[in-house]
Parts: C-alpha cells; structure tokens; sequence
C-alpha cells in the first residue's frame, strides 16, 4: 500500500467538463493527488455558456464534506463555485470542524459568458466569513475589485487591493492579472503574503479556449499544497501548469473550448 496526497474541491458541476469539479478532479489527477469532491450545484453547461444552475441544500455540501473528511483525511482543500451565503456558512463549519489550514479560496463569481455563479448577496460572507480562513485566495482583477472594494487600474492599485484583502484574515493572495486589458504580451499576477509582493510575470497567449483557466490554477495550487509544497512553490508550479494547458488549449465545442488538462 502507498500513500497518496489527498485533495478535496468544494465546488460546482460543470457538465462540459472543462471548468469547476470535473476540471479540479482531472488537475488533481495529472498531478498525482487522490481527489474528493463536495458538490455546492450543478450547472448545466458547454462550451457555449452556462444555461441553468442548480444549487444544492446547503445540507448536501456540509454532509459531503463530512463524509470525506471523517474517512478519508484530507491534504488541502480549495473552494470553486459556492453560489450562496448558506453555502458558505456551512464550507466554512466544516473547514472549522476539522481544523484544516491548508485552504485555496478561488472566489468564483461570474462564468466568462456572464452567468452569476455567486448570489451577490453572499459577498459579504466570502470576505468575512471564508477570507479569514483562506491559506491562498486567489481572485482574478474584477473579483479582486469585488473583495477590496476598489478599482484596479494600476499596479499599485493591485498592491492596495492585495493589502485590503489579506486584511479579511487570508494569509496570502494571488491577484491573477489575466483580464488586465493590456495590449502587451505579459501577464504579470501579483503574490502577497502579507508582507511582501512578489510580482510573477508571464507571456499571454492569444487563445478563446480558456474555459475553466481559473478553476484548473487553484486546482493545481490545491494540489501542491497537499504534497506539502511552501505556498509560494506551490503558486510557481501551479502558473506553469496553466500555462501549459492554456497552450494546449483544445478545439472542442462551438464556444470557448477548455484548457487542456494533459498538458
Ligand atoms: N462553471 C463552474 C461550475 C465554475 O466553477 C466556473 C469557474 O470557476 C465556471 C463555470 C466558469 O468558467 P469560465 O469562466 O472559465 O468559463
């Protein structure tokens, strides 16, 4: 018998399979992470957007992640798509339940053909309830605006809005700065640990398939952390799996086609 790191993913069905659950369980996968899920709703989807969502009690969440826990044990868990405040309310008793530190917070908010995949309502218990429980929160530049409550038009913007955000209680954050409207070649995501920032600079590749980009990162991040790696390294490995994924994007669907776990 071998042991394996063990990775939990609280988070919404994607029924295409390239973004929330079904991308978190094929990241764990490739990287050799046993994974576990905790479904939040269910999403009826594909590569041309997201048409129905259906969330679960939030009972069924709580029960799930009781039930992986109590039995299997768990390395790392991250949090994808939570779509409302008593969701959050019950992801965050259980992560306190079990004392578990190792926590991604990938503060999911809206699908990039528009569809609301957080009740805006539960805002407010994403930053006050989970963010003080977070390891790594890993917002992309409008949720990032969302949590800090600013507008991110400059690099120092993004140092303030990392400052105010890790000021929730999270100990560190990524601000992913993908959607930055640059018509330059370099993507530049900003680490802080709540001490010091760390810019991470990348080349943009120009693509439409990047469904599920922001999913398969924290999936990827989640999975390091469970084999123990310091957050940092963790971040580094998981940039450089989605860069290689977002490359080998895939020609599926009529819409936006997904990244490419295999990469
Ligand atoms: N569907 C689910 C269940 C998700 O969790 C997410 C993202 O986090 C999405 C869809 C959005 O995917 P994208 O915006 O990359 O198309």
């Amino acid at each position: 018998m071998s042991r394996i790191a063990r990775a939990l993913t609280v988070a919404g069905s994607d029924s295409g399979g390239g973004a929330g659950i079904q991308a978190d369980l094929k990241t764990f996968q490739e990287l050799n992470v046993y994974g576990m899920s905790a479904i939040t709703a269910v999403t009826v989807q594909n590569t041309l957007g997201v048409t129905n969502v259906y969330p679960l009690p939030s009972e069924a969440t709580s029960e799930q992640i009781e039930a992986v826990g109590s039995d299997l044990g768990v390395d790392a868990l991250k949090t994808g798509m939570l779509f409302s405040a008593d969701i959050i309310e019950a992801v965050a008793d259980q992560i306190r339940a079990f004392s578990w530190t190792q926590v991604v917070v990938d503060p999911v908010m809206v699908a990039k053909g528009g569809a609301s995949l957080l009740q805006p309502e539960a805002v407010r218990a994403l930053r006050e309830v989970l963010l003080p429980l977070a390891y790594i929160v890993t917002p992309n530049l409008p949720e990032a605006e969302v949590l800090s409550g600013l507008s991110i038009r400059t690099l120092e913007d993004r140092r303030e809005a990392a400052k105010r955000i890790c000021a929730y209680g999270a100990r560190q954050v990524v601000i992913k700065g993908g959607h930055a409207d640059e018509s330059g070649d370099r993507i530049v995501d900003l680490y802080y640990d709540g001490e010091a920032f760390t810019e991470l600079v990348g080349r943009r590749i120009p693509t439409r398939h990047t469904h599920g980009t922001g999913c398969t990162f924290s999936a990827a991040l989640t999975a390091e952390l469970a084999k123990g790696a310091l957050a940092l390294d963790a971040v580094r490995t998981a940039r450089a799996f989605i860069q290689a994924a977002i490359e080998q994007g895939l020609e599926l669907g009529q819409g936006h086609g997904p990244t490419n776990h295999f990469a």
